[in-house]
């Protein structure tokens, strides 16, 4: 059995799941049509980079900020396995990241092969809000990289049900610097709690607990209606 006073949060999904045990951070593309009636985070996705129109969808980003449900840039970040210009893409890159800085909202973040030159436009240019890797599936070399930057943080989606790097790198993650999220599977965002607390060996409920805790300190969000007190 499981508390159900305390909600599931699910930190990066394309899918929008009513349900009253789910608090989930909705993903838009700036073209999108939003939905403001959940959190959600909003940002160009390097595979989505397109040249004419990027510096508008960049005014379009810095406009929903207003939006007190948008709580996070992304997902954006830097993509080696495309074709597309990377070095555009580190433009279009750090100007989200300068964006959200100023805003002070977390940035949502898609790496592939690119681990180091993230590192190095967030020293180089000063970033200090949180920097959370969604998905985050990579060696221990590189997570053990990451872990040391205080201002990173992991959040781990279904390869966490069948991978066991994905696995040892939850393992060797502290707990308040975790994040669980289903992206665009079709895996229930309960399942992969399940699985986190088989491996982390602590019960659901702490993790939700400790889950909990984590989204509203880093994304600032005030959720006291939403910790289950209106169910009370
Ligand atoms: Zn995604």
């Amino acid at each position: 059995m499981t508390n159900t006073k305390i909600k599931f949060i699910d930190t990066h999904t394309h899918h929008l799941i009513e349900s009253e045990d789910i608090i989930l951070i909705k993903n838009y593309f700036p073209k999108d049509l939003i939905s403001s009636d959940t959190f959600f985070s909003i940002g160009i996705h390097p595979w989505y980079i397109d040249l004419n129109t990027s510096e508008a969808e960049i005014k379009l980003i810095e406009i929903h900020f207003k939006n007190q449900n948008c709580i996070a840039i992304g997902e954006c970040g830097l993509d080696r396995a495309i074709k597309f210009d990377y070095q555009y893409q580190k433009s279009i890159f750090i100007k989200q990241l300068k964006l959200a800085q100023k805003h002070k909202k977390p940035a949502i973040i898609h790496s592939v092969k690119a681990y180091q030159d993230i590192i190095n436009i967030i020293k180089t240019e000063k970033i200090t809000i949180p920097i959370i890797f969604h998905g985050f599936s990579k060696n221990q070399h590189i997570h053990s990289v990451c872990l040391k930057i205080p201002t990173f943080y992991f959040s781990f989606g279904k390869s966490l049900l069948n991978s066991s790097t994905t696995q040892k790198n939850l393992l060797g993650t502290p707990l308040n610097r975790i994040f669980l999220e289903t992206d665009d599977s079709q895996v229930a965002i309960e399942e992969i709690y399940q699985k986190a607390s088989l491996i982390k060996n602590i019960s659901i409920d702490s993790l939700k607990n400790q889950l909990f805790l984590n989204f509203q300190n880093i994304f600032n969000v005030d959720l006291k209606e939403e910790n289950g007190e209106k169910l009370a």
